[in-house]
Parts: C-alpha cells; structure tokens; sequence
C-alpha cells in the first residue's frame, strides 16, 4: 500500500498525537465485540439485554458469568503489530501519544501504551453496584473449561451490594476523567489517527471532530468509509494491523 504523498511527512513531524480506536482495533486480535456476544453458551444472548443497568438489577449472575468470561478471552488475546505501532510511536524523541479507545480490553497497554483512556471504561476495572467502591480483579474462567451461564458477583467489602463489571452500560455517564483527558488531547495534539471505528457512537464519536475543527490533519484507517470519513484528511482503506505499521513505518 502506497501512502498519499504528504502524509509521511505530516506523520514524522507530528509532536503531539492522538490515536482514537474502535472495535476494528481490538477485531484484528481476535476480539471481535458482536460476535463475542452470540457464540456458544450465548449464542441466544441479547447482547443489548447484557449491556442494560436493568438486567443486571433483575439477575446480575448471567451478565457476571458473562464478563468474566469476555475478561478471560481478552487477557488471552495478543496485541497486533498495530497495538505495537502505537505503543512504540511514544518512544520517539520529542513525541507524546495518548490512545483514546471505545474498547473494553486492554491491548493497547499490553503492547506498552502508557497514556491510555478507556471511553467506555474496562473489563479489568471492576467497582460496587451501588457505593462505586473499586473492588479486586475477581478470578478469571479458564478458557480451557466449558463456560458456565451463572456466576454470583462477589459482594463489596464496604457495603456488602454487588460487585459490577467497570463497563459503561446502555444509558450511563462515560467515565468523567478519560473523557476530559481525551477531549484534552483532542484540543492540543497535532495530528489525529482514528482506527477501526465507524464513527456512530455518541459522544465518543465527536471527539475527533474537536480536532479536525482546529484544521489538524486527521489519518482515519478503516476498510470502509465510515461516518468520520467526511472530517479525514486522509483515508487509508486496510486494517488496523496493516495500516498502522505502515503509517509508522
Ligand atoms: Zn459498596
């Protein structure tokens, strides 16, 4: 794949970076959101119903046997040479990177990316239902085994409610600091990469309009067109595992 012109330039004399990442980030690795949802033991799940405050006040113990299993399948996943693109980008001289991902697993720290905001929060991040306290990583499933549909959240230690998974569900607030810091980065970097993102959930999806309002170049990696492609100064029609080496070669 040959890049536009201008664009390697652009890219090597970016100081300030912002990398806004969707689910064709993690789909590269093998996470691939939907279909996570409705295979197996869930192939009958409704994953709108897995993602509902609702649900889990009802029944929580199918949606806990649920998460837990997706925390295992993501811990098992590997960064691709994309997630590794990204985290050695911050290595260069003179040059900061901070990563704004719509993704719940953890890949791109895995593969060494320090400056990381999670939109729509982690599946490692676990709190109570009710106090917000932080509670411990429970035990993870073993792949190995056959999954189980119901598991009991383990109980705060300060107020004895449930313990939840620390992702924003249909409905809820994103959480308040990672939004602040990407709409920061968003406000003062030099150049945009949006990967693997279609660009229709709000308010995540405005973020990288902030910057492009501003006349900073914008480099969106998607397959398709996508509904950011109309604020990209560049459109790069691959992969995340492709094109970001490429971008970074
Ligand atoms: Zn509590």
């Amino acid at each position: 794949m040959e890049l536009p012109a201008d664009l390697p330039a652009t890219v090597r004399d970016a100081r300030r970076i912002e990398v806004f990442t969707g689910a064709g980030m993690s789909a590269d690795s093998g996470l691939d959101t939907f279909r996570d949802a409705t295979t197996g033991l869930w192939s009958n799940v409704d994953a709108q119903a897995m993602a509902s405050i609702d649900s889990w006040s009802r029944d929580p113990d199918p949606m806990w046997a649920w998460y837990l299993w997706r925390a295992a399948k993501a811990r098992a996943a590997v960064p691709h040479d994309g997630h590794r693109a990204v985290a050695a980008w911050q290595d260069m001289p003179g040059v900061t990177v901070h990563v704004t991902t719509q993704n719940i697993d953890d890949l791109h720290e895995h593969a060494g990316s320090s400056d990381v905001s999670h939109l729509h929060g982690s599946l490692f991040s676990f709190r109570c239902t009710i106090c917000g306290a932080p509670a411990a990583e429970p035990a993870l499933p073993s792949l190995g085994d056959d999954p189980v549909d119901r598991i009991q959240p383990p109980e705060c230690r300060i107020c004895g409610n449930p313990v939840r998974p620390g992702v924003v569900w249909f409905g809820e607030a994103l959480p308040h600091a990672d939004f602040v810091a990407a709409e920061e980065s968003m406000e003062t970097c030099d150049l945009v990469v949006i990967v693997g993102t279609s660009g229709v959930v709000y308010p995540a999806a405005g973020l990288p309009r902030i910057a492009a309002s501003r006349g900073v170049p914008v480099v969106e990696i998607s397959p398709d067109d996508t509904d950011l492609t109309p604020v990209a100064t560049w459109s790069l029609r691959t992969t995340a595992a492709v094109g970001l080496p490429r971008l970074l070669r």
